[in-house]
């Protein structure tokens, strides 16, 4: 589990998250994020993942206090992040992609891969294709599947859908339902309504704090939701 109590975080001295409490467990199905440009969605993923600081507050991962983890650490606890950008090394292979992923879990990597494979098969008729060859829809997959190599109890997903065709949009949901069959989903998304339709809680952010924390379908109902964001 990750909880965040009471948090404030500053890039510099400007302060961009306030008091802002939130909380993913193994328990969980699909937790959502959702929330505007800006409004501090990326950021509380960095902090989960041990890449940025609090500047108050705390946050603990599977009870121990992250400030005394480092990112490798949290990772190995299970806490995967598969950041907006995807970074993923495009002048490598989508096999060598994979094996990256699992440098926490070297010794079960041919099963963890296989199971990838499974769930997309896409990425094995191209495993050996460089990375940078592919097209977005299918570099999602790849950052995704890289992920999932690390073998998370929680996966979270920082805007998968950026820069998809509506139609591929659909097919890398449709991924991540599968997903979260098995592993925590922890989604962070503009698209408010699939986010908001899929998760069973979610949190509306607006201005570094969570303005909102209900059911996905409480808060897909909430007037605020209607008028502001559907
Ligand atoms: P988006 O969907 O646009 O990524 P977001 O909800 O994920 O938005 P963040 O990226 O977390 O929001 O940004 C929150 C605030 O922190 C914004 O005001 C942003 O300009 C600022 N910010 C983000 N990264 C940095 C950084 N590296 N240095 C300074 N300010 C930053």
């Amino acid at each position: 589990m990750i909880e965040l109590d009471a948090i404030d975080v500053s890039y510099g001295n400007i302060q961009v998250i306030w008091d802002l409490d939130l909380h993913v467990s193994e328990d969980d199905t699909v937790v959502s994020i959702v929330g505007p440009n800006g409004a501090g969605k990326s950021t509380l993923l960095r902090v989960m993942s041990g890449l940025h600081p609090v500047s108050d507050g705390r946050v603990s991962a599977w009870d121990a206090d992250a400030a005394t983890l480092n990112p490798t650490e949290i990772v190995e606890r299970g806490f995967v992040h598969v950041s907006e950008e995807r970074n993923l090394f495009g002048d490598m292979t989508v096999r060598e992609n994979l094996e990256m992923g699992a440098y926490t879990h070297r010794n079960s990597l041919d099963d963890t891969m296989q199971e990838v494979f499974e769930l997309f098969p896409i990425l094995e008729e191209r495993s050996d294709q460089l990375a940078k060859s592919m097209s977005g829809g299918q570099q999602q997959m790849l950052a995704i599947g890289r992920g999932l190599m690390a073998q998370p109890t929680i996966l979270a997903l920082d805007e998968p859908s950026e820069g998809l065709a509506p139609q591929i949009t659909d097919r890398v949901f449709g991924k991540i339902e599968e997903i979260s069959e098995e592993v925590t989903v922890l989604l962070v998304e503009q698209h408010v309504n699939r986010a908001l339709n899929m998760a069973e809680r979610a949190y509306l952010l607006e201005n570094g704090r969570v303005v909102r924390e209900d059911t996905g379908t409480g808060l897909l109902e909430s007037d605020h939701v209607k008028d502001a964001y559907l």
